[in-house]
Order: C-alpha cells, then sequence, then structure tokens
C-alpha cells in the first residue's frame, strides 16, 4: 500500500482548518478575464492581431518531419510532468538523499535550473496553457490568451482572434498518436473543453497520489504517445505556509516519491525504459517566506527547472548544449531577442522528441532547435 503523502495530508487538515488550500486564492487571478463564461471575447484590435515578434514557421503538417532525422527519433514517446510552484530553490534545501527521484533526474538528465516562466504572469493557467501550446499569454501578440487563473465554467483557450489555438495535443492526435492529460486543479477543465477530439484521457484528483497511480497505469498500458502530467503538492504548501517553509518542502519531498514511483515504473517496463523521454518544468516559483506568486518581475517567481531525461540523453546543462539560447543570469528577458529556455518551449519539444512538426502558431522552439543530446 501506499505510504500516505504526508504533506497530503498537511494540506487536507489546512483544508478543513479552513484556509482553502487545494486551488489557486481568486486573489492572484486575472488581469483580464473574459467577459464571458461560455465564449471568452477577443481584444478589440482581434481584426488585425499584430504577429508575434519572433516568426514562427507555417505550420507543418504532421507527417513533414525532416526526411534525414533518424528513425531511433521518431520512436519516442514523452511525459511531460509540470511541478506547480517549484523553485529551484527547494533542491538546495533539500540534501540529495531525502529527494532521490529528483535528484536522479538532475544528475542523469539535460538539465538547467535557471529556465523562464511567460514574461506576462508567474501563475498557473497561463503558464500551463504556453506549455501546451508553444504561445506566449497575450493575445495582442499572437498569445493564447489565457490571462485568468481560475476554474471559469464554460472557458476555452481564446487565442489571438478569439477562435481557439491548436496544441500539442492536436498534433500528436493528427498524426495518429493518443494522448492523455492528468491534472490536481478543476481549471485543468479549460483544456479538455478547447481540445476534446485530441485528448483521449483526461482525469483531474486532487489526490495526487492516486493521480500518479493512473498516470503510470495509463502509461504501462495505453501505448500514449505524450501525456502531460500536473503535480500541484508544492504549491498547494506554498500558498497555506510560504514557499521554502518546512511543509512546502515536505510537499516536495511528496512529490519525489510520486516522481519516484513514475521512474520505477520507467525502469521496470521495457517499452517505456526505450522510448519514453521525460520532461519536467514548473509553471513557476515562489519567493522564501511568502505565500504567493504572481509578481512577474520576482526572479523567485519566474525561476523555474526544466529536465530533459531518458534513454539516450546525456547529463549536461542546457544551455551548454544550445548556445542559442541565452542563459538569463538573474533577469527575465523579453520577448525580443534571444531566449531563455521557457516552460513554453515542452510543446514543441515534445513534437520534436516525437518526429512531428511543430504547433501550428506556436511561437517557442518553432524551429525546434532546443538541443537535449
Ligand atoms: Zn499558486
Amino acid at each position: 500500500m501506499r505510504r500516505p503523502l504526508a504533506a497530503f495530508a498537511c494540506a487536507a487538515a489546512l483544508v478543513l482548518a479552513g484556509c482553502g488550500g487545494g486551488d489557486e486564492p481568486a486573489s492572484e487571478s486575472t488581469p483580464a478575464a473574459p467577459s464571458s463564461a461560455t465564449a471568452p471575447v477577443a481584444p478589440e484590435s482581434s481584426s488585425a492581431p499584430p504577429a508575434p515578434d519572433t516568426s514562427a514557421p507555417e505550420p507543418a503538417a504532421p507527417t513533414s518531419a525532416p526526411p534525414s532525422r533518424p528513425k531511433a527519433h521518431r520512436v519516442r514517446d514523452v511525459l511531460a510532468i509540470s511541478v506547480d510552484g517549484l523553485t529551484p530553490r527547494a533542491f538546495d534545501e533539500l540534501a540529495p538523499d531525502r529527494i532521490p527521484a529528483f535528484t536522479r533526474l538532475l544528475q542523469e538528465g539535460a538539465v538547467t535550473l535557471n529556465a523562464r516562466t511567460a514574461v506576462e504572469q508567474t501563475v498557473t493557467l497561463p503558464n500551463h496553457t504556453g506549455m501546451l501550446t508553444g504561445r506566449r499569454i497575450d493575445p495582442d501578440q499572437g498569445g493564447h490568451g489565457v490571462t485568468w487563473n481560475d476554474e471559469i465554467p464554460g472557458s476555452t483557450v481564446p487565442g489571438p482572434d478569439g477562435d481557439g489555438v491548436e496544441s500539442v495535443f492536436d498534433v500528436v492526435h493528427d498524426a495518429g498518436g493518443t494522448t492523455a492529460l492528468f491534472a490536481g486543479k478543476t481549471k485543468f477543465a479549460t483544456f479538455e473543453r478547447s481540445w476534446p477530439d485530441s485528448i483521449d484521457e483526461f482525469e483531474i484528483d486532487g489526490n495526487a497520489g492516486a493521480l500518479v497511480d493512473d498516470t503510470i497505469a495509463s502509461l504501462t498500458a495505453d501505448k500514449r504517445r505524450f501525456t502531460f502530467l500536473h503535480i500541484e503538492l508544492p504549491d498547494v504548501l506554498g500558498h497555506a505556509t510560504g514557499w521554502l517553509s518546512p511543509a512546502y518542502l515536505v510537499a516536495v519531498q511528496d512529490t519525489d516519491q510520486l516522481l519516484g514511483e513514475i521512474l520505477d515504473a520507467v525502469d521496470s517496463t521495457p517499452r517505456l525504459s526505450k522510448r519514453l523521454v521525460v520532461i519536467l518544468t514548473a509553471d513557476h516559483g515562489g519567493p522564501a517566506g511568502e505565500k504567493q506568486h504572481d509578481a512577474a518581475d520576482n526572479a523567485a517567481n519566474y525561476t523555474i527547472p526544466f529536465v530533459v531525461w531518458g534513454r539516450g540523453i546525456e547529463s549536461t546543462d542546457l544551455y551548454d548544449l544550445n548556445p542559442d539560447y541565452a542563459n538569463p543570469g538573474d533577469e527575465q528577458p523579453s520577448y525580443g531577442g534571444a531566449q531563455p529556455i521557457r516552460n513554453a518551449d515542452v510543446a514543441n519539444l515534445a513534437t520534436d522528441v516525437l518526429g512531428l512538426g511543430p504547433v501550428p502558431g506556436s511561437e517557442f522552439d518553432a524551429q525546434q532547435d532546443l538541443v537535449f543530446r
């Protein structure tokens, strides 16, 4: 039987005590929530939206991967994991033997602990939409337009024109692969509503242990090409007790336990150990001792890890591998000029690993030039 997750029990106790723990507080939501729940409204300028200032290539057809790409490159599957509210500073606070799964990923993978969120916002739903679409947030600049951070019943990803955008799920599904999305927060229903035909398995469960159990069952049984898993534990405890608090660090350890179960499943399943590439990042971090993370100009909020791990991937620094990407130091660069590695690179790193073309209309890693080995 599973050992109860200490932080999850703590979170449940906090909920019972009235802290409201499981979801983002309303105060961090929404610079520009859509005015209609059922039909998010396009910006006034939608008749002629400006193009993103980074040119994305015309969308490639799903079958148009370069013919020179080695066949081995095309038989990989992807598990993308977003650990909600994971600041890399947690790794400074926890000895490696307390977080063996994170330690393994960090030691064996292509890694940076200095990746970046979106520029515009450091909250959950906008950043996850970036991970799934490869777009920035601002719809006036070609972004996905999810500027709110609550579950708004009926809402969908509006895109620049109000009529939606494509996602990594669409690219995989159009190429004949199947997909799954497992998440800990109800607001992820936005994605099921946005791409109902392209997400084959969708589950929301605030019990992270049960959610990961189901993710492992899906990975081992269903031959998913692309799976996205959202683990909410650090964010919940961060809001309740402060980032890097003892309870927050326990939540990171609990997350580590769940990641360990996933890695065990990969190790013991030949198909997964041969094929699966794990991409792990976060939607945002959080400042030590504080219970909010919505200041987009705070380095503690916009600094996140980015890890690529799997067979054939060697232990390296992602910035060393990618001289065209610029290590941002302590800064949050704008979208002009050389880019840091961002969480929104997940979408097209995934399509690249899968041997598929980029997400149509995407901006980040749209050339699929982010190298991980
Ligand atoms: Zn949060």
